[in-house]
């Protein structure tokens, strides 16, 4: 016999542990699968935007302190992968996980509901020498790896948001930081820019420059960029390369199950509920405006109080 839960809960990042603490402190019986502790956020190295966020909090120890709040709220954490999700006939949810312990064990977990907030993982940019040098001059988390390059020269792929943040973190230790953007206009918001910019001369801009191989000897030497005016190539090099190029949702085990976008997002409003009756998604795995941690907690709270009336009216009917 699977363990039978109110409410299963995907994903460990600001919108599953909002939902786990709504979901406790609403009395469901709920679990969370944590596969990455904290989700993207925890590997941002400063959380800036987030109301009440003032003293330059690390995205790792903010999360933290919800998952910290959401076990003392009365959710359970278990350290696994989901991959497998299915809605049988009596109408309850079987999801199925490889939890994480010494051996990874296979496990079946039965629910009345499910909260998808598996969030997103950085999106690759598919040049030349990026799997190759991966882990070898290639990151997509300066938080993690800028340590390695105390006093060198790196260069950062990406105009948005997180390309402009990142930048500014690695200034501080990299000698010299060059930001190499597609376009003239940034994505990002103009405070990252106003912010960026005002650094100074610690980060240049190579902008209408796309990347077009990563190249090295064992450990990267450079990157050659086309200019997207000229047509022609310039070479830029460098220790390390940090690519920030987007987010790619984490949805593939619900392919078949619910309405997902062109782009892989489940198909949600703001009340969360997806094309399947009993199954929600919160934060940046659904379609929505906005993809911040704010606005993450904010889903992860509505789903886990949608889930719940959901949860009343199955247990009224089949009681
Ligand atoms: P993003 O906003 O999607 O930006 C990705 C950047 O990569 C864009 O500038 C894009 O260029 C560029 N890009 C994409 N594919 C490329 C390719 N093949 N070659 C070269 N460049 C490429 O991604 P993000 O910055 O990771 O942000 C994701 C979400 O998190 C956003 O909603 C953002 O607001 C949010 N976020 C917020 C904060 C904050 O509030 N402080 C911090 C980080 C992230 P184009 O602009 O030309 O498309």
């Amino acid at each position: 016999m699977p363990d039978s839960y109110d409410v299963v809960i995907i994903g460990a990042g600001p919108a599953g542990l909002a939902a786990g603490i709504y979901a406790g402190r609403a009395g469901l019986n709920s679990i969370m699968i944590e596969k990455d502790k904290g989700g993207l956020i925890a590997s941002t190295f400063a959380v800036e935007n987030y109301p009440g966020a003032t003293e330059n909090i690390s995205g790792a120890m903010l999360s933290e302190r919800m998952r910290q709040q959401a076990l003392s709220s009365g959710c359970q954490i278990m350290l696994g992968e989901a991959t497998f999700v299915e809605k049988k006939p009596n109408g309850l949810f079987e999801t199925t996980l490889l939890e994480t312990t010494l051996a990874s064990n296979k496990k079946v977990l039965q629910s009345i509901s499910v909260i998808a907030a598996t969030g997103t993982t950085p999106r690759m940019l598919g040049v030349p020498g990026e799997l190759k040098y991966r882990g070898k001059g290639v990151s997509y988390c300066a938080t993690c790896d800028a340590f390695f390059f105390r006093g060198k020269e790196v260069v950062v792929i990406g105009g948005g948001d997180s390309a402009l943040q990142e930048a500014r973190y690695l200034a501080k230790i990299a000698s010299k930081v060059t930001i190499v953007h597609r376009r003239d206009e940034f994505r990002a918001t103009k405070a990252e820019v106003n912010a960026t910019r005002a650094i100074g001369d610690k980060i240049g801009f190579l902008l209408n420059c796309i990347p077009v191989e990563i190249y090295g000897a064992g450990i990267v030497q450079g990157v050659k960029v086309q200019d997207t005016q000229s047509g022609g190539f310039v070479d830029v090099p460098c220790d390390g390369v940090f690519i920030y190029a987007g987010l790619v949702p984490q949805n593939n085990i619900f392919t078949g199950l619910v309405d997902l976008d062109s782009n892989g997002y489940i198909i949600a409003g703001e009340n969360t509920h997806t094309s399947l009756e009993g199954m929600f998604a919160a934060g940046d795995t659904r379609t929505t405006l906005l993809r911040q941690v704010v606005t993450a907690c904010a889903d992860g709270a509505v789903s886990a109080l949608q889930a719940g009336d959901y949860i009343s009216k199955f247990v009224k009917s089949n009681s």
